[in-house]
């Protein structure tokens, strides 16, 4: 019986395995599409966005831009710099902005 059962858990392990591999081989090894978190004010839950790595640098390059969700932009805080079906890049403006460029993870000041 327990023999059964680890020869079903390592059939199940592979099948997963091969899954994830099948779909590693559809992303360029270059540049990789990964899932981000939605950085919009909306603490209730978390949503997923899909972004390649170069994509997501060119947000990050900027303190003050943010990766939404298309549907998650708040005109009130933020002004959206550019968007797809994928994500929006929202500006944020006036305190929130100041508040962003403060608390920058990476303090690019000279
Ligand atoms: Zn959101």
């Amino acid at each position: 019986m327990r023999l059964d059962a680890a020869a079903r858990n390592e059939e199940l392990f592979r099948t997963v395995n091969e899954r994830i591999e099948s779909v590693r081989q559809n992303v360029p090894a270059s540049d990789p599409s990964m899932d981000f978190l939605c950085e919009c004010d909306n603490v209730d839950y978390v949503e997923k966005v899909s972004l390649t790595l170069s994509e997501y640098e060119s947000v990050r390059a900027v303190a003050t831009h943010f990766i939404v969700l298309p549907e998650h932009t708040d005109p009130q805080l933020e002004h959206v710099v550019s968007a797809n079906d994928r994500f929006a890049v929202v500006e944020k403006e006036g305190a929130a902005a100041r508040d962003a460029e403060e608390n920058d993870p990476r303090d690019n000041q000279p």
